[in-house]
């Protein structure tokens, strides 16, 4: 599996419709271009030889039918025209089925900032018109997720970009004019990630040969880890697209949902208004991080990152960095309310969860789910019940535990309700803490009890508090 590139594709020469009747010379090519199309991208056992045309169970009328399926195609399960005149387009030629689509888990990169690096020119383009072809392709998929790149023009970086004709070294070599384009390796070290590019095409900044652009932004999405789409609009999808209207070029959603389904969207949507950079002039509320009596409304984890709820604002801060950022909440939710009770995410439904009162607010990335806020009782929660005042989820147990001055309930978020038995002490069930609850998240599976200035790192394996700590420790202060 390693070091198989990710994407070849594969410019057949323009050749005349399909001729239904042939020389036996030309009807050989056409079987050889089938065969070989059905092997290289299908995953057709090399000795499937046989052609049995009408045989709806021979292994190379399922390929052929699978490839129909896959681009769209009316699946006859036939050599019909359409069929062949797809197999002779140019396209990428990372396979549509088989090894690579079962690759063991998503290849990513554990990091948002990627180098690239132009390790060479083709002679086709000026140097300026292939770097900003390039820095084009890396845009279109920065502006969709948290990622950024950085171009290094020595030594090793994550992408490393180079043309080259027939063998060049990986094992994959290169066809000549037409058939393979290019060729792409999934994210990770050494030669992972790199993207070729044979220059035995003709490159263009137009139409008139192969774009580079096109061919380049395709080529990224699989640096980054992206397989073939079947919507003919993407992107991704497999087959290079002519037609493709350059001035007014954006990703499809099909593209955007793939790769953010990678990395998530970017931090703030361009749309929303911009993220303060110092504490706005309401200077008299501003908490003071690191004072030491800070206290939080609320706290959850985002996406792997930590949000720490203060009156109007909140801190950000993931696990890799030292410095916490501070927002204002209507900067990137305008519609959430400030001064909130209580926040948590549900992982397996990558949502976060927030409530004020008897509302609650549903949140993905930046934008709030439609047919919210709802009011709390719909939950499940008697009438008594006007707010909640910290809440949790245990991933383990698939529970949702809702603290309410001294005690908390359990909601099943598998059958969505609450359940019976609730609700119990918390001094009960979580010994060490309490009596009340401000805010809980959960961390290295830990779970983490504020209350007012203090904080409580219990194990709710070992069902105890293992260290008690300031509320504020996640700070660099
Ligand atoms: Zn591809
Ligand atoms: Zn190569």
């Amino acid at each position: 599996m390693k070091n198989l590139p990710i994407l070849v594709l594969l410019c057949v020469a323009a050749c005349s419709a399909y001729p239904l009747e042939q020389t036996a010379k030309n009807k050989d090519t056409s079987m050889d271009l089938v065969q070989q199309y059905l092997e290289n991208y299908y995953n057709l056992a090399k000795d499937a030889k046989q052609f049995v045309r009408r045989k709806d169970s021979s292994p190379v009328v399922k390929k052929i039918q699978e490839m129909q399926k896959f681009l769209g195609l009316e699946v006859t399960g036939k050599l019909d025209s359409n069929t062949l005149e797809m197999m002779r387009k140019p396209r990428c030629g990372v396979p549509d089925v088989g090894q690579f689509t079962t690759f063991p888990g998503s290849p990513k990169w554990r990091k948002t900032h990627l180098t690239y690096r132009i390790v060479n020119y083709t002679l086709d383009l000026p140097r300026d018109a292939v770097d900003a072809a390039i820095e084009k392709a890396l845009k279109v998929w920065e502006e969709v997720t948290p990622l950024t790149f950085s171009r290094n023009n020595e030594g090793e970086a994550d992408i490393m970009i180079s043309f080259a004709v027939r063998e060049h070294g990986d094992f994959i070599p290169f066809d000549g004019p037409g058939k393979v384009l290019a060729h792409a390796y999934a994210p990770g070290p050494g030669l992972n990630g790199d993207a070729h590019f044979d220059d035995d095409e003709q490159w263009t900044e137009d139409k008139r040969g192969t774009n580079l652009f096109l061919v380049a932004g395709h080529e990224i999405g699989h640096s980054l880890g992206l397989f073939h789409s079947t919507n003919p609009e993407a992107l991704m999808y497999p087959v290079y697209n002519p037609l493709t209207d350059l001035a007014r070029f954006h990703l499809s959603q099909d593209d955007v949902n793939g790769i953010q389904a990678l990395y998530g969207p970017p931090p703030a949507s361009p749309k929303e208004p911009a993220v303060p950079t110092e504490p706005t002039p309401a200077a008299p509320e501003t908490p003071d991080m690191c004072g030491p009596d800070l206290s939080f409304d609320a706290v959850s984890t985002l996406r792997g990152e930590m949000l720490f709820f203060k009156g109007r604002h909140f801190w950000r801060k993931s696990h890799g960095t030292v410095e916490a950022g501070f927002y204002l909440i209507s900067s990137f939710w305008p519609s959430l309310p400030s001064g909130v009770d209580a926040a948590l995410e549900v992982t397996s439904k990558d949502t976060v969860f927030v409530f004020k009162g008897n509302q609650f607010w549903a949140i993905r990335g930046n934008e709030i789910q439609a047919g919210y806020p709802r009011a709390i009782h719909t939950l499940g929660f008697p009438p008594t019940i006007s707010k909640i005042d910290a809440a949790i989820y245990d991933k383990k147990k698939k529970k949702t535990y809702f603290f309410v001055k001294d005690k908390y309930w359990s909601f099943d978020e598998k059958r969505q309700s609450l359940e019976p038995e609730f609700p119990r002490q918390i001094a009960d069930d979580f010994p060490g803490v309490g009596p009340t609850v401000d805010a809980v998240f959960e961390a290295f599976g830990f779970f983490y009890f504020f209350n007012g200035s203090s904080q409580f790192e219990y194990d709710p394996n070992a069902k105890k508090v293992t260290r008690i700590l300031k509320s504020n420790s996640w700070f660099n202060c």
